[in-house]
């Protein structure tokens, strides 16, 4: 870039274009209440700009496109196979890949083959899924972020790091009990905030001594290389590249959504060094995913990702990436909206306690926050917060450490005027906050209940 301009602009044009259709506000109640005030349920047509999630969502590169063109659809021993696992292991370093269909199912076949009851697993933040799968084989999913992370309104380079004393804490009081730790990269369930290379360097101190492995759960890896690279002493002259493999250098092992920093719509993988248990993991993939050369992907899938993992890597594409997130940040901040501080790699997080103080958090400020997005602007976020986390293993509530909106950028969709509705609709609705009503349940299932709770207005 040249120094003498400092517009950021998306580094690619666009070839193929998705047209958006738009709805009025009145259409928009009408569609919310049929979905039972879950935008979950909404369908994706009757949504104007959508930041459910960045996972599977990107736009692939003409690059990507070419290499599905030469997917080998071989049950076994496919060429794609061997491009993706190269790929895999040049940028992590591990031994053995394994591809999956997602993260959740890497997540499935690790926890199914190393977990029994009463273990624990200590980690940042588990994300959603992370802690449905552990607590599905009855151990414990801990959270052990920093205090630093618990604070929104909080400015710190790697507020997503974990609480090295409590990790060593957990290990000490626990010998024989905890066959892994993790730790999220970035943390999503946190802020998607950033993980410093000493925190992963500290933790994998602590794991040695114990003889415990460290495990990533690294969906977005190459969003936290560049925070490394912005924020962290020392790192400012390695590239992106350099800086995961110092980050995977740590690690005996890695669970992957590549929806996210694989850049395509569908993957993922196990990746580790134990010989036992890579061998127990490939016996349970072949139960539900497939053989271990494709392990429910298709061969041009497995290609889409081979290439995907090196572009989300580009610093061009890492500098747009994060700027258009942090410049929504700033639109917000100036206007005085409450936002996790500083923004993070994939997301904006409104702090919806802080916002909606009316509305107590059995009655879900975020969830309601997130209705109100959608029926002014048409726009589609997500909570994260007590409609997510309330729920205990044993069916009790606990509010969650935060009432969170997510809104998530797709990779490479959106571009800046997208982004300016966003802030238009956003202050919008800041200024009207105290119309915004909680929510009750209207039938809420055991697990992962956000996907399909439906809800009633309190008061209605
Ligand atoms: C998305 C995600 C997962 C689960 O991956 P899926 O591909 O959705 O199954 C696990 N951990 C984190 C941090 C994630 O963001």
């Amino acid at each position: 870039m040249n120094p003498l301009f400092k517009t950021i602009i998306e580094p690619f044009r666009i070839k193929s274009v998705e047209p958006i259709t738009f709805t009025t506000r009145e259409e928009r109640v009408t569609k919310l209440a049929a979905a039972g005030y879950n935008p979950f349920l909404l369908r994706a047509e009757d949504v104007i700009i959508d930041l459910l999630t960045d996972s599977g969502t990107g736009a692939m590169s003409k690059y990507q496109w070419a290499g599905m063109m030469r997917g080998d659809e071989s049950y076994a021993g496919a060429d794609s196979f061997y491009r993706f696992e190269a790929a895999v292991r040049d940028i992590t370093g591990l031994k053995h890949i394994i591809p999956t269909h997602q993260g959740r199912a890497a997540e499935r076949i690790l926890f199914g083959s190393v977990l029994k009851a009463g273990d624990i697993v200590p980690n940042n933040t588990h994300f959603d899924t992370t802690r449905a799968n552990i607590e599905a084989q009855g151990a414990i999913a801990l959270d052990l972020p920093v205090a630093e992370g618990r604070q929104p309104a909080l400015r710190a380079p790697f507020k997503g790091n974990i609480d090295l004393e409590a990790l060593a804490k957990c290990l000490a009081e626990n010998p024989g009990k905890v066959p892994l730790a993790m730790i999220t990269i970035t943390n999503n369930s946190g802020g998607g905030q950033p993980v410093a290379l000493a925190n992963i360097r500290g933790a994998r101190e602590i794991c040695r001594r114990h003889g415990v492995p460290l495990f990533l759960d690294c969906c977005r890896f190459a969003e936290n290389a560049w925070f490394i690279k912005q924020r962290e002493e020392g790192m400012a002259d390695l590239t992106p590249i350099e800086i995961a493999r110092a980050m995977f250098a740590c690690a005996d092992g890695a669970t992957m959504s590549a929806k996210k920093d694989g850049m395509s719509n569908i993957g993922g993988f196990l990746a580790l060094n134990d010989e036992a248990w890579t061998e127990t993991a490939k016996n349970n993939l072949i139960l539900t995913e497939g053989f271990p050369t494709y392990g429910g992907l298709a061969g041009y899938d497995l290609e889409a990702l081979a290439v995907g993992f090196y572009e989300a890597l580009n610093e061009d594409y890492l500098r747009y990436r994060i700027r258009s997130i942090e410049y929504l940040g700033e639109v917000l901040t100036k206007a005085g909206v409450p936002i996790v501080q500083p923004t993070g790699g994939h997301a904006v997080y409104i702090d919806a306690k802080a916002m909606l103080p009316h509305i107590p958090v059995h009655e879900f400020p975020a969830w309601s926050l997130a209705c109100a997005l959608y029926i002014e602007g048409g726009i589609r976020g997500v909570e994260i917060g007590s409609v997510m986390f309330g729920r205990q293993p044993d069916g009790s509530e606990k509010p969650a450490a935060m009432e969170l909106v997510r809104l998530a950028f797709p990779r490479r969709v959106y571009t800046q005027s997208h982004v300016d509705y966003l802030g238009e609709v956003i202050l919008h609705v800041n200024r009207q906050r105290e119309t915004i009503r909680g929510l009750r349940f209207a039938h809420a299932p055991k697990v992962l209940r956000h996907f399909t709770a439906r809800f009633e207005p309190v008061g209605a």
